[in-house]
């Protein structure tokens, strides 16, 4: 299966980053024509241009001044180059804020922020509705022919939820719209709860702020109305560019690793592409295999977002400046965390950012260029190696991977985690959980797919679902669906324990999967930091801790049992054949050695194959591909050089490319 490229008529993997021309006007004669020369020279092929450029398009209401950016569309057009052309809704001029206060974003405690960051307006001013649209509407019929225009950029890292009286009155809409009656809504929420029971609609607060009430219905609502804040907010920026420039496709750039603030799953749905911004904490020399995972993790959770090919819209080529410790690059890093990029789905290599900014909060943030002002840096020619490299990889561009297993992370799951007063309540550890579900698969080079519980399940093998404490509508009957026609499900404690609404699922746990499961959970027992027990299973004992829960046989057949406490002897890991498939169930929250054991069990049951078979701790292997043409990725994450059996050794930090015909 091939994808299109970001840019259509442009089949090359995209290089190149943010650019903010505008920040040397001054000195323009000088310094554009310099930056076209240096980005040449780095095999440059894109620049991302217009992000918060919003006072240099509008320094006062109604008066506009294209003609800088006209200047830069054409240099980057008569120098090969593609443009990532972004709408400036990022950062507002500070008249408009003036002018205009209800542009600015009202915090929980209600309080309306000041004028001066970025990403700080309220999601539903019809003001800032209608500037972003009438700005929106003359950038894209200023640029809708123009040949360097490639793909809109719409905003920037969107975040963050605004409680001002506009977005109150939307939210109480949301909730009339969602739940039609008060009793509707109470009954959701369990209102009779201290007293929480509302009788008119316009009772109803914003969760967050002093004094606020602790039901979770309510928050999660909120977070979900959020997110959907961002889609409609979204949609009314591109509505404009849709109209006028049809063809270009949109994306936003979202923050994979660490922000759970949207509900990314439900964003993908109404973007053309995703994209999004990857600073992995890299660290000295030792160490950098575990940041490895969890970036390739990251990487894999962006191309799930809607299952195809993605853009690295910002990465560092250098030190992160709002990192505490903002550490260089070893060498051979910068050349590593691109092609990883790439062996996870990416068909872009982007920077924040091409020149350093000369002041401002990002003046140390790692450039390609950076204030010295030549090609003659070390960071430079990282950039330039790779940008070379990049032209001999256009086969790669809008290529699939071939992921037969599916691990979830379902962001809503998440959030009612989160509030959920239980079992650990300072931290469910649930991104952590599926974090280490994911480490025996990247270890041992098997490509896996990240879905919410939302998604189809039906091109997989294997799907693994940790902690579902919620079972969304209708994922319990998906997931007994897949187990029945032969599918092989992994599901663990803290699962079907409450409904979309986060009440409780009565007459026991799993709730809705109690039958595709076998087994019914009575109790979960939560453990102190340092305290363990022990799973025992095939005659080893492995570590249980945090959470383990107590269950019965209810069909499943009992594999292994707990080794301690008053529950030593019960069940703490079973399987149940349902259907044509089978339904693990692991009790308590293990890692390491237990889940690198199953996994290699289960692996071969589901019967996914290793790209090589005894990949080195710290060596890394993808594949994106198909149709006779595999691309195979070997990536050393270590400072040592390592051997895979049947290839060369590979150097420390060393990210080789093979091509196979077959798998
Ligand atoms: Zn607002």
């Amino acid at each position: 299966m091939k994808y299109p490229p970001p840019v259509k008529k442009f089949p090359h993997i995209l290089h190149g980053g943010d650019y903010n021309p505008e920040q040397w006007l001054k000195w323009k004669d000088k310094i554009w024509k310099e930056d076209m020369r240096l980005a040449k020279l780095a095999g440059i092929n894109t620049l991302s241009v217009g992000i918060f450029s919003w006072t240099a398009l509008e320094p006062e209401e109604g008066q506009y001044r294209f003609e800088w950016l006209d200047e830069v569309m054409d240099l980057l057009a008569e120098n090969g180059m593609t443009a990532v052309l972004a709408t400036p809704s990022g950062a507002r001029p500070a008249w408009m804020s003036r002018k205009y206060p209800e542009v600015l974003r009202v915090n929980a405690s209600r309080q309306r922020n000041i004028h001066g960051d970025r990403h700080n307006h309220c999601l539903s001013s019809p003001v800032y509705r209608e500037k972003t649209s009438a700005i929106n509407s003359l950038l894209a019929r200023r640029y809708r022919d123009h040949r360097a225009l490639g793909v809109w950029h719409i905003s920037n890292e969107y975040s963050g939820d605004c409680h001002c009286p506009l977005c109150q009155a939307k939210f109480r809409q949301y909730l009339k719209d969602k739940y039609k009656t008060l009793d509707a809504l109470n009954e959701a929420w369990w209102s009779a709860f201290w007293s929480g029971t509302i009788t008119d609609w316009d009772q109803i607060e914003s969760p967050g702020g002093p004094g606020s009430g602790g039901h979770n219905g309510i928050k999660l609502d909120w977070r979900r109305f959020t997110t959907e804040q961002f889609v409609d907010f979204y949609l009314n920026e591109t509505a404009p560019l849709k109209k006028i420039t049809p063809e270009t496709p949109c994306t936003t750039n979202l923050m994979t690793a660490g922000f759970s603030g949207i509900d990314y799953f439900r964003f993908a749905e109404v973007l053309d592409l995703v994209s999004w911004d990857s600073y992995p904490r890299w660290t000295s020399a030792e160490g950098n295999a575990e940041v490895g995972l969890r970036t390739s993790y990251a990487h894999d959770l962006t191309r799930s977002l809607k299952r195809r090919p993605f853009m690295l819209m910002e990465s560092c080529p250098s030190a992160t400046n709002w990192r505490a410790v903002a550490k260089l690059h070893r060498p051979g890093l910068h050349m590593l965390q691109s092609i990883q990029a790439l062996a996870h789905g990416a068909d872009s290599v982007q920077y924040f950012q091409f020149r350093k900014s000369r002041g401002g909060p990002e003046q140390h943030h790692g450039a390609v260029v950076d204030h010295e002002g030549s090609e003659n840096t070390r960071v430079f020619r990282d950039v330039a190696e790779l940008g070379q490299r990049l032209k001999s990889l256009d086969a790669l561009v809008g290529a699939d991977t071939p992921a037969r297993a599916a691990l979830m992370y379902d962001y809503q799951v998440r959030w009612a985690l989160d509030d959920a007063k239980g079992f650990l309540q300072e931290n469910t550890g649930y991104e952590e959980t599926v974090i280490n579900h994911y480490r025996p698969f990247w270890k041992r080079g098997i490509p896996l797919d990240l879905i919410d519980s939302r998604q189809s399940l039906d091109k997989y093998s294997l799907v693994i679902a940790p902690m579902l404490y919620m079972l969304r509508e209708g994922a319990a009957d998906r997931i007994s669906a897949f187990v029945r026609r032969g599918g092989l499900l992994v599901s663990t404690y803290a699962t079907g324990y409450v409904n979309e609404s986060t009440l409780a699922f009565l007459g026991g746990f799993p709730g809705p999967l109690k039958e595709t499961l076998g087994i019914w959970c009575e109790e979960i027992d939560a453990l102190f930091p340092g305290e363990t027990n022990s799973i025992e299973w095939n005659g080893k004992s492995y570590r249980a801790f945090d959470l383990c829960e107590l269950i019965h046989g209810r069909g499943a057949e009992i594999l292994g049992s707990y080794g301690g406490d008053f529950y030593a002897g019960s069940p703490a890991l079973t399987v149940n054949n349902y259907g044509q498939g089978k339904a693990y169930y692991i009790a308590a929250r293990t890692d390491g050695d237990f889940l690198d054991d199953f996994y290699r069990k289960i692996g071969a049951e589901a019967g996914l194959t290793p790209l090589f078979d005894d990949l080195p701790e710290g060596v890394s292997a993808q594949v994106r591909g198909g149709d006779e043409k595999y691309f195979v990725f070997l990536m050393n994450f270590t400072n040592r050089e390592q051997q895979v059996s049947g290839q060369p050794a590979l150097a420390p930090f060393e990210a080789r490319i093979i091509e196979r015909s077959s798998l």
